[in-house]
């Protein structure tokens, strides 16, 4: 049995509280929320903070406002299965419905939240093991070693974003506003990742992410399609999200994001722009998937064959592109 390391554990019942632990303990004090993947990764000696401070406690930061007009306010500490059971999201946001839904089990969503999902920790063969394991092969760059057993000669880690929800939320244009000691700020969710297995997130370790902004859904259709070995509680080894606006016939806006085939979800910038100001044929799906595949760059580090996962980013992106065209 794996035993969790000894740490110290606050539990406030304020944001501004829970900021001033942070400050006052320094880097090595983590929030936890539903701790399924913090206290696994303390159990694998990945990790190791030596206070954590619990979020469970501050009510603000749980719960859904607005609504599909106005665009939704999220709190991060709002477990998955609330998420998953909430009409409005399942109705208006169906890109974030889907990806919630895809998460791991439902006993783990009952306990996971967004927030965590959002800073989930990134992902790898080689990392994700036992300390025992891991010394066996000396360790590597992301955890106690010098190494990348990935790509050797690599002077970055190459640990996947995981998470189901980002790529959704980026490709909604979606905000996380922070908070910390030193104040509060509002970011676009593609600037919380940085293409950088270590230092994943450009969010310093004493911000406390306290919400997430979601646009008006009313003029757009979202969806998202996972590929894993098993259809419940395996991780993401290609997540495709796709959220378009329709202006009549044509496509007014396409956001399409890429997740877990990189260290950050990725943006289709050239598939993008050959969706927009055209109709949704099957002309212009055959040549978004085409733009979208060399985006795609997975590494030997999770699972399956490498370029069959490529391959399938053809097809998973013209699969959420139909998808949203029937709805
Ligand atoms: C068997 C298994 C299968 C899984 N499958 C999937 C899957 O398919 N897809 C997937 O995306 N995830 C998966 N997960 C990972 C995890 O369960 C989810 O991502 C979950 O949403 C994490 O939320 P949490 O509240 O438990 O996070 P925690 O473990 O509490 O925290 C995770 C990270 O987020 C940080 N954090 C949490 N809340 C905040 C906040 N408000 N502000 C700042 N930082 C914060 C923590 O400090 C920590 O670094 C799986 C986990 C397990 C154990
Ligand atoms: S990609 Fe390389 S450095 Fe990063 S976790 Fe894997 S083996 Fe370690």
């Amino acid at each position: 049995m794996m035993r969790l390391p000894k740490f110290r554990y606050y539990a406030p019942q304020t944001v501004t509280e829970a900021a001033a632990i942070l400050h006052a303990e320094g880097p090595q004090a983590m929030v936890v929320a539903g701790g399924t993947d913090l206290y696994p990764n303390m159990k694998r000696r990945h990790q190791m903070p030596t206070t954590l401070v619990g979020l469970r406690k501050i009510g603000r930061l749980r719960g859904v406002k607005g609504s599909a007009a106005r665009g939704l306010w999220i709190g991060p500490g709002t477990t998955l299965t609330d998420l998953e059971e909430n009409a409005l999201l399942r109705r208006h946001y169906p890109g974030l419905f889907q990806a919630i839904h895809s998460i791991s089990t439902p006993i783990l969503r009952n306990m996971g939240t967004i927030g965590g999902n959002i800073c989930l920790d990134t992902r790898c063969n080689y990392y994700d093991q036992n300390y025992e394991w891991r010394r066996a092969i000396n360790f590597c760059m992301k955890c106690d070693g010098d190494i990348c057993w990935v790509a050797p000669k690599s002077k970055i880690c190459l640990a996947v974003s995981s998470s189901d929800t980002a790529p959704v939320l980026c490709a909604y244009g979606a905000r996380f506003h922070l908070a910390s000691k030193k104040g509060e700020r509002t970011i676009e969710a593609k600037d919380l990742y940085k293409r950088d297995g270590i230092h994943y997130l450009t969010k310093r370790p004493d911000e406390i992410l306290t919400g997430i902004t979601l646009p008006p859904a009313a003029r757009f259709r979202s969806a998202y399609r996972k590929l894993r070995r098993r259809e419940a509680f395996d991780f993401p080894v290609l997540g495709v999200a796709v959220c378009v606006r329709f202006e009549g016939a044509v496509v007014g806006d396409a956001r399409l994001w890429l997740g877990a085939v990189s260290m950050a979800p990725v943006e289709a910038k050239d598939a993008q722009a050959a969706l927009t100001v055209r109709p949704l044929t099957d002309e212009t799906i055959e040549e978004a998937a085409r733009l979208a595949y060399p985006l795609a760059k997975p590494v030997d580090n999770t699972d399956f064959a490498l370029r069959w996962r490529k391959e399938m980013t053809r097809h998973f992106v013209k699969e959420v592109l139909r998808e949203i065209r029937q709805t």
